[in-house]
């Protein structure tokens, strides 16, 4: 039995924290292949090591004031870590290297896979565990994407060699030897590599929660955590804001049937929450999870008889894909077709695309909307549940909150709710109440 274990910031902020870690890895055999996150958060108003990183090299790179004394901050991190371990390890060399190469300006990526980096050597010294260098065996192509061959094959070997192995997450590197970073969060995909590469029989993701949570805690107090998820589940949940798991981690695993089991470095005996690709287990619940995202904005289009116009929606794509913004959702009625957008993207291109729309298809009207959230209220089990929107809607006319957008997935694995920003909080805790509260 072989499990892959990667461990996230929270979970490795501390000496006290590194205990727990260690704890958890001797207590079961099959923990053989450890992933470990950068220092994050020891308490809420913390800086996380990754966030310092990134910082630091901002004043190397415009050689501004403050470069040193940032660096010693970062420094101090590992070695208050390293002190109370009682280690018998000396990161200076490494220092010594990291800061020439952040005068030298080896670049942002290179600047905050140190993070990750550094705490692999100090976890697997603490451990007496072997550390190989993510930027070895996890590669990318000269486009920047993923090599998931060579890494496979490369990583494969390096790891069957190795009894026990602590590989840092978030990094790996270009064919020209730079090291590039996944998106933030991405040591949860160097996680779900490692466990592909090494055929894992499950890859535990130890957080600072007891597993996935039917919503955000930070929004609805105490949130069931939900017992078993599909991977299809989990992906729209954590592409919608649940940023529990990094929403491409499912990706290396799934090809291989390999479970995810998110777990709590907090409370370990907590079961957690499976992910797994399919299963017969029933959902306690019509809604399996609820999650969402700010900073929408929605272009209303409005023309007669748009509905039989060949081509009509084709050419409304064209000019935002001109204007390169893709967009995220697109409900159509038979004489209205809404756009939803990133706002941030949209704003600099607004009349850009005002004026392509009046061009390409001739509108009646146009309108924007802007400070949107988006709501998605995800379920394997609301394919077979009937009036699952209606019962949606009740519960936001319920709490005062105004609908702007309804988009149900082709899947009918999803509803996705537009509403005000503003009532978001509200919105999501009364879709809450109504599927998991009073269902209880
Ligand atoms: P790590 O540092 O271990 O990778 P993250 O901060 O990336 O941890 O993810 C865990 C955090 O995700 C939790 O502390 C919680 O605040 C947040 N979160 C958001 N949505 C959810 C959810 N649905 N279930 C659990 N946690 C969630
Ligand atoms: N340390 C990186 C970040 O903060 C990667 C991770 O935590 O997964 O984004
Ligand atoms: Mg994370």
């Amino acid at each position: 039995m072989t499990k892959v274990v990667k461990f996230g910031g929270s979970s490795l902020a501390s000496a006290e924290q590194f205990r727990k870690v260690a704890d958890i890895i001797h207590a079961d055999d099959a923990r053989r292949y450890v992933v470990p996150s950068a220092p994050g958060k020891r308490f809420s108003a913390d800086t996380k090591v990754t966030d310092m990183l990134y910082a630091c090299y901002d004043l190397a790179a415009k050689g501004r004031e403050g470069f040193a004394e940032a660096f010693e901050k970062i420094k101090e991190r590992y070695t208050d870590i390293i002190d109370e371990l009682g280690l018998d390890l000396d990161l200076t060399e490494e220092f010594n290297t990291i800061k020439a190469c952040f005068i030298g300006k080896a670049g942002r990526d290179y600047a905050a896979s140190r993070g990750e980096y550094l705490n692999g050597i100090v976890l697997a010294n603490y451990l007496g565990y072997e550390f190989v260098d993510a930027g070895e065996v996890i590669f990318f192509t000269d486009s920047g994407e993923f090599d998931s061959e060579r890494t496979q094959k490369v990583l494969g070997d390096r790891l069957k060699s190795l009894e026990r192995a602590v590989v840092p997450g978030f990094y790996g590197s270009m064919p020209n030897d730079t090291v590039k970073t996944f998106s933030r969060g991405g040591s949860d995909i160097t996680g779900s590599i490692v466990a592909a590469a090494v055929g894992a029989d499950l890859y535990e993701n130890w957080t600072d929660v007891s597993g996935f949570l039917i919503s955000d805690p930070r929004i609805v107090k105490d949130p069931l955590p939900i017992t078993t998820i599909t991977y299809k589940e989990l992906r729209e949940l954590s592409y919608m804001g649940a940023t529990v798991l990094h929403e491409d981690a499912i990706f290396p695993v799934r090809k291989a049937g390999i479970a995810i089991n998110i777990k709590n470095t907090n409370a370990p005996d907590d079961p957690g929450t499976m992910i797994v690709e399919s299963t017969s287990q029933k959902p306690p619940f019509t809604i399996t999870g609820i999650a969402g995202k700010k900073g929408f904005t929605v272009v209303n289009i409005e023309k007669d008889m748009m509905n039989s116009e060949l081509g009509f929606g084709r050419k409304v794509l064209e000019v935002f894909e001109k204007n390169g913004i893709s967009f995220e959702h697109m409900p159509s009625g038979i004489d209205t077709m809404s756009i939803v957008v990133h706002q941030t993207e949209f704003e600099p291109k607004e009349q850009e695309i005002l004026s392509g729309l009046h061009r390409n298809v001739h509108p009646d009207t146009i309108d924007i909307e802007t400070d949107l959230a988006l709501i998605a209220i995800v379920g394997r089990a609301m394919k077979s549940a009937r009036g699952t929107a209606g019962r949606i809607f009740s519960a936001l006319a319920h709490a005062h909150v105004n609908v702007k957008m309804i988009d149900q997935g082709s899947s009918e694995l999803n509803i996705i709710v537009g509403v005000a920003e503003k009532d978001f909080e509200a919105a999501i805790k009364s879709i809450y109440e109504i599927f998991v509260v009073h269902q209880l």
